[in-house]
């Protein structure tokens, strides 16, 4: 069994997180129920942010906060200095309604809205990451128009995408996001952006993936780009202040990952920018990151109670548990891996090997595959580990199943930090339909 963070078997055999039994918490605040480990959210915020000092380069660590956005997180996020990523007005508007300082928010997306762009501008965002032409001209118009000068980065696809475990070159990325580094796009771009006194073109930025293991694509992403700022540097003397890397960093799921630590990611990238921009003959730029999953993913567990069984015989045993794809859509969207404990039950053998399934009526509301568990009863606990990342930001009410409350837990204590939606949330949008021949 591999444990996360600060998780230990305590000496009744229950699992316990940030000091707090889960079978407590789950009697508390009832299930399911998303944990989070605080204290592994601070280490690694620090850890990042550290590496940078350490080796002496200017940097931006800024959480991805679409792998979890609450107000309590963005204010966590706030409290260890770090900046934010978000794609949305809807997670501006988290962030700003946490007080998140604007000037340190990135504003991320391939089709931000014209209110959107709005929003951003009035909240002066530190950042605009523009992703194309679309929003360059939109953001453009909009700024003369009001007279306000912009902090952005253009995002660009250096022809590379990595996956778990390796990566892929192409000429040329077939990817929606950003403008094309090899074809020309790029410096079409850039030369529109320096030519316009209201945008303040502070570098590039590019994201390869996701839940990437190796740091081959990140460097090859890396001396793609300083090889262009190179060149933009004698053509358009064009000198890059911000080289943004994007995240991407993987986490440990099961046991088939091997994710590096997170920091060691950072480590390889500052070397390898280090190395080409003193081969370029370049100032070194600052760096910025956008750890999303890394952050937080590990850091969540989601405690179920166990129902109903049906026992297939020869074939497979179901468990059910009072959650699924509404609460943890990943399974069912890409076949995500889990591991999982009885939270309750925690120092006893695996007697059977069973799979959980979750109470929506779809048959792919499946949550892990041939977990091996103790004999299991009604009531159990189940803890899903690692559910931290782009689980509640996914949830959603299939089933009409209200979404489950977030609890985060530290030294001994727990706090609600999202109350479980009730019946009457789900309604609270629905109106009346009144027939035409009555109104
Ligand atoms: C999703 C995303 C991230 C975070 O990715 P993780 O895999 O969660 O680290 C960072 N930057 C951009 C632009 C993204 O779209």
């Amino acid at each position: 069994m591999h444990l996360y963070g600060t998780a230990v078997i305590n000496r009744l055999g229950h699992l316990e997180i940030g000091g707090v039994d889960t079978v407590t918490l789950a009697e508390k605040y009832g299930t399911p129920l998303y944990v989070y480990d605080v204290a592994l959210i601070r280490n690694r915020a620090r850890a990042f942010k550290k590496t940078f000092e350490n080796m002496g380069v200017k940097a931006q660590v800024a959480y991805a906060s679409k792998a979890f956005s609450t107000v309590a997180m963005i204010q966590l996020v706030e409290e260890e200095g770090l900046s934010l990523d978000v794609v949305s007005g809807g997670e501006l508007f988290t962030a700003i309604r946490a007080e998140f300082p604007s000037e340190r928010i990135h504003f991320h997306g391939n089709n931000k809205s014209e209110s959107e762009l709005k929003m951003a501008l009035d909240y002066r965002v530190g950042c605009i990451v523009v992703d194309n032409f679309h929003e360059l001209y939109l953001l453009a118009q909009l700024c003369e128009h009001r007279q306000q000068q912009v902090k952005i980065l253009l995002r660009v696809t250096p022809g590379i995408e990595a996956h778990t475990h390796d990566y892929i070159l192409t000429g040329q990325e077939d990817s929606k996001f950003g403008f094309d580094l090899q074809n020309g796009q790029a410096e079409e771009a850039l030369t529109y952006a320096i030519e316009n006194h209201y945008l303040d073109v502070l570098g590039l930025h590019c994201h390869i993936g996701s839940q990437i293991f190796e740091t081959t694509g990140f460097k090859l992403a890396a001396r793609k780009i300083l090889e262009k700022l190179a060149e933009w540097n004698t053509s358009f003397r064009f000198k890059a202040t911000v080289l943004n890397l994007g995240g991407g960093f993987g986490i440990r799921y099961t046991e088939e990952d091997s994710p590096l630590a997170p920091e060691s990611y950072v480590t390889e990238m500052i070397d390898e920018v280090k190395a080409e921009t003193d081969k370029l003959g370049l100032d070194l730029p600052e760096i910025w990151i956008e750890p999303g999953r890394s952050m937080v993913g590990d850091a969540g567990t989601t405690l179920y109670s166990v129902g109903s069984q049906k026992d297939v015989p020869n074939i497979r045993k179901y468990l059910a548990v009072d959650g699924g794809m509404t609460d943890n859509l990943r399974p069912a969207l890409y076949d995500a891996k889990y591991e999982a404990i009885l939270a309750n039950r925690a120092n006893e053998e695996s007697k059977e090997k069973v799979s959980i399934a979750g109470k929506c009526c779809e048959s792919g509301d499946m949550l892990i595959w041939d977990l091996p568990l103790p004999e299991a009863s009604p009531n159990d606990i189940l803890a899903v580990f690692c559910t931290g990342a782009y689980g509640y930001s996914m949830a959603n009410n299939y089933n009409r199943i209200p979404r489950p409350p977030v609890v985060f837990v530290e030294n001994g204590s727990s706090q609600l930090v999202v109350k479980r939606e009730s019946y009457e949330d789900l309604l609270r949008l629905d109106l009346s339909y009144v027939a035409k021949s009555r109104m």
